[in-house]
């Protein structure tokens, strides 16, 4: 059955601060026969927050982190999972709900922070630091996961680090995190050179600038920017933490240091907050589109699949790292 004309203007309201009127018409015929094709295949799509606004606010049913996406999508009933994210988080997914089928509307959604690291350069730190833990962050394969004790997430990884009882600790792939980390610990942290693309890009002249040309901006950067960032920023935290903070103080003009979808995602939540939005895009997020999601469900693709053992051994870094 269709979504009725009444069903798609209320999600227009939903969105209509972030997406002009001329725009949405282009929309509403994938976002009905994404509806109908959900209820036909049981299927459940989850979307993360740097997804545009018609698909994080129009037709997603989960929102959120990677790892919250993969964690609320193992209380949900479906027997299809379509991930609106890149292909880690299609994996992380997988490996935490290996009953259903997990599909990723396009496979070239990649991650420049989970491109930087393989198995291999995983073993070879083992070898160099022989005895120290490896904690990887869910930002990476799950080759690299099979390869660690631990994950972590950028919420959780100071706790993650500090159980471990280790004076010294590998943090993988992302160097940033690792330093962010490093400055609140007293553990070493030995760190990989991996970036993330959208935030490495942030410079503290950025905000320098954004403070002279908006004064009184409170300046939110997530702990992927580099640590001169993080050390000038009025908070650092995940992206659910940014959106959290947001919510609790209700800045007057806010700026996000991170992706530019977030900012209009939560400016959605938030109609009362001015948002301030330099724009870093990620392009792999960005291949994902309405019309793939539409495809992925019309035609059962892309199915993820992960080899039985790298899944077995990827699981127990993430289940050790979700006992904490
Ligand atoms: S925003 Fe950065 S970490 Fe996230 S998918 Fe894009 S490149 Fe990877």
């Amino acid at each position: 059955m269709p979504v009725s004309l009444s069903t798609t203007a209320s999600l227009y309201d939903r969105v209509r601060r972030v997406i002009p009127p001329i725009e949405w018409p282009a929309f509403t015929d994938d976002i009905e026969a994404i509806f109908a094709l959900k209820r036909k295949r049981n299927a459940v799509i989850l979307a993360h927050n740097y997804q545009t606004p018609e698909i994080f606010h129009c037709v997603a049913d989960i929102v959120g982190d990677s790892l919250a996406l993969a964690r609320k999508a193992m209380a949900v009933d479906a027997d299809i999972i379509v991930l609106a994210g890149v292909h880690f988080m299609a994996e992380t997914a997988k490996l935490l709900n290996p009953g259903k089928t997990v599909l990723i509307p396009d496979l070239g959604a990649g991650c420049s922070l989970a491109d930087s690291i393989t198995a291999s350069d995983v073993r070879l730190m083992r070898q160099r630091y022989p005895g120290v833990p490896v904690v990887t962050y869910v930002n990476t394969s799950a080759a690299v996961k099979a390869e660690s004790d631990i994950c972590c997430t950028s919420g959780n990884a100071l706790a993650v680090v500090e159980s471990l009882g280790a004076s010294r600790v590998i943090m993988l792939p992302d160097e940033y995190l690792a330093k962010n980390i490093a400055a609140q610990t007293k553990i070493e942290i030995i760190a990989w050179k991996g970036h993330c693309e959208v935030h490495e890009r942030f410079t503290p002249a950025d905000i320098r600038e954004l403070r002279e040309a908006h004064p009184g901006v409170t300046v939110l950067a997530h702990p992927e920017c580099p640590p001169e960032v993080v050390a000038m920023a009025d908070f650092a935290g995940s992206t659910a933490a940014m959106s959290d903070y947001v919510g609790r103080h209700r800045p007057a003009r806010v700026v996000l240091m991170t992706e530019c979808s977030m900012s209009d995602n939560v400016a959605v939540k938030h109609p009362d907050v001015d948002f301030v939005r330099p724009c870093n895009l990620c392009p792999h997020m960005k291949r994902i589109t309405l019309a793939n999601i539409r495809t992925a469900l019309e035609e059962n693709r892309h199915i993820v699949t992960i080899d039985p053992d790298i899944a077995e051994r990827a699981s127990r870094a993430v289940e050790r790292m979700l006992a904490i």
